[in-house]
């Protein structure tokens, strides 16, 4: 299923775990497959990262992304024990 909800087009997939039930629904980026829980988010992953060479690159993980706020998000919640 594919909708269109102003310039922002995504498919609505389903997460299935190996019996095949259904888990959750997740929002693809109909560009790139990337998987997204909330709209938003997808919207933000349209909006500045889909399609763009990543920028801010974690140093103790393989993470990488171009918007700033999600590196520091990053790694705050990764890489700080305590
Ligand atoms: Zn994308
Ligand atoms: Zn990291």
């Amino acid at each position: 299923m594919v909708q269109v909800i102003g310039t922002y087009a995504f498919s609505v997939v389903r997460l299935t775990n190996e019996k095949g039930s259904s888990l959750s629904r997740a929002l693809a980026c109909s560009s790139c497959g990337k998987e997204y829980k909330y709209k938003s988010s997808l919207y933000t992953h349209r909006r500045y990262e889909c399609g763009k060479d990543p920028k801010y690159f974690c140093t103790l993980c393989p993470y990488k992304t171009v918007i700033k706020g999600n590196y520091k998000r990053h790694f705050l919640t990764r890489h700080s024990s305590e």
